[in-house]
């Protein structure tokens, strides 16, 4: 059933969770509370109140557990105390300069296996700070819920005390202060961190100020990535922010994970996108892991990520052995550094519309890429003028036009790339062992903030947030820039199955 404000409906004395969707706002800017009160309207103790951060009452009849987009009240009806009459549910805006008119709406179901009843709350042309939601009260032998959706003027300090929380038992904590005595100060150490234990456990307002100073991190610490770097004046001022206000810093990045993982992607897909990880490179990300620590997964996606590109880029210097194989004949002087089982070849003869497909092996030798099929190719390492992997293909210019024009597929094109590109230096004896120069794919930090933020860290294809790479739409051989509407964001899966798109 759908209840208006005013309206109320039987609750079944069971277990029972309420839950509320938030549209419009992220849930961390809304605290949700609940309060059980006694028949005069008010809370029996502190303990009464529940909100943000705590996973349950002290009685345990009533849970609290907390999405980006929802909130859920879970509530055990049988146990609540005979002297609870009613169980009000409140939302606050943590931002008190903001009203309820930025939530665009709340959706509220109240269910136990069956859904009882659902309700929606719009935020429009509401200029207070707190909302009362609707209140679940004691009806003769049962239990109803009423809608109230009622604005109220004053943030979370106020409407708990509105309740009857206890809020001023801080005051003479604050207030009297004696003259500090020297000889006394061993057991005013001792009092206060008592104190301090007391506030942190007992005391709504010390809660209520430390989620204030939680919420201050947060947004520090938005502010601080939003340029893509954190420097290490920042970090020196996130760590003295939590030492001075007692926070749990490991606890404060749990709650920002999705923030912090973009952060690191976003740093990860910067440091491969030359295909080069320097040394500097490499300690940055290091050190970035061992402040944020993040999950396992992305600690292992960072070291493959980087595994991979080195492994490239050190295929590129010449640092490679020849292997063996029978599977192709090849001169004396002839050295094979890669093989490829069962890889699909594509072939497009310049100035040709039909596109060829064969199945078979691919080598690179240092003399030639071979083609091992029904239908076998040789390029001649001597003839190739230009190359370019792009979306698992290669592009190949070769002297001669029917060499020239061709893509290349095989299983990590990167890798065909990497082999063909140190067979062309050896032969032109290229190799060394400085960094490739090659830097006509070089996008700029600028262009990779703005992809960044235009595909909201995503892969555009399938909307991943691992393993992504600044990807060029038209291949920089067809005639692509590097310029910001030619660059977008791919996953490595989706730039691996991308071949047959171009
Ligand atoms: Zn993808």
């Amino acid at each position: 059933m759908e209840l208006v404000a005013g309206a109320n409906t039987i609750i079944p004395t069971s277990r029972i969770s309420i839950e509320i969707q938030i549209f419009g706002i992220d849930s961390s800017e809304l605290d949700f509370s609940a309060y059980s009160l006694a028949t005069n309207a008010k809370v029996c103790s502190d303990d009464d109140m529940i909100f943000y951060g705590q996973l349950h009452n002290k009685s345990q009849t009533i849970k609290l557990t907390q999405t980006s987009s929802s909130v859920c009240f879970q509530i055990n009806l049988p146990e609540v105390s005979p002297q609870i009459n009613k169980i009000s549910i409140c939302a606050t805006l943590a931002n008190e300069q903001q009203d309820f008119s930025s939530v665009n709406y709340l959706n509220i179901k109240i269910k136990n296996s069956n859904i009882i009843a659902t309700s929606k709350i719009t935020g429009q042309n509401r200029s207070e700070v707190a909302l009362i939601i609707g209140e679940f009260y004691r009806y003769q032998q049962s239990w109803k819920f009423r809608l109230i959706s009622q604005g109220f003027n004053g943030g979370l300090k106020s409407l708990a005390e509105h309740f009857g929380v206890n809020i001023a038992d801080e005051q003479p904590h604050t207030e009297v202060s004696p003259p500090p005595i020297p000889s006394q100060a061993t057991s005013d150490t001792t009092s206060n961190i008592s104190n301090t234990l007391k506030d942190i456990f007992l005391s709504p307002l010390k809660l209520i100020e430390k989620h204030k100073r939680q919420k201050e991190f947060q947004s520090k610490l938005s502010q601080y990535l939003s340029d893509g770097k954190l420097t290490n004046l920042e970090r020196q001022q996130l760590d003295e922010f939590c030492i001075e206000h007692e926070l749990d810093k490991q606890q404060l990045f749990k709650q920002s994970s999705l923030l912090i993982n973009n952060f690191l992607h976003f740093t990860l897909a910067n440091i491969i996108a030359d295909r080069f990880v320097g040394k500097d490179e490499q300690d940055l990300i290091n050190c970035l892991c061992d402040y944020f620590k993040p999950d396992q997964s992305i600690i292992s996606e960072i070291k493959t990520t980087i595994q991979r590109v080195n492994n490239i880029a050190k295929i590129k210097k010449g640092d490679v052995n020849p292997i063996q194989t029978n599977e192709i004949v090849v001169k004396n002087s002839e050295l094979i550094y890669l093989h490829q089982k069962d890889v699909l070849l594509t072939v497009q003869r310049k100035n040709a519309n039909n596109v060829e497909r064969y199945r078979g092996d691919l080598f690179v030798t240092s003399e030639r890429i071979i083609y091992k099929s029904d239908k076998p190719k040789n390029i001649l390492i001597s003839n190739i003028i230009s190359y370019e992997s792009n979306k698992n293909m290669i592009f190949i210019t070769s002297k001669t036009a029917n060499n020239s024009g061709e893509f290349y597929i095989g299983k990590d094109v990167d890798f065909v790339e990497a082999h063909i590109e140190q067979s062309v230096k050896r032969f032109h004896r290229q190799i060394d062992l400085r960094q490739s120069t090659n830097n006509t794919r070089h996008i700029t930090q600028e262009t990779r903030n703005t992809v960044w933020q235009r595909c909201n860290g995503k892969c555009v294809e399938c909307e991943s947030t691992s393993y992504l790479e600044f990807d060029h739409i038209i291949p920089f051989s067809k005639g692509g820039s590097n310029s910001e509407n030619n660059i977008q964001l791919l996953c490595r899966a989706c730039n691996l199955s991308k071949s047959d798109r171009i």
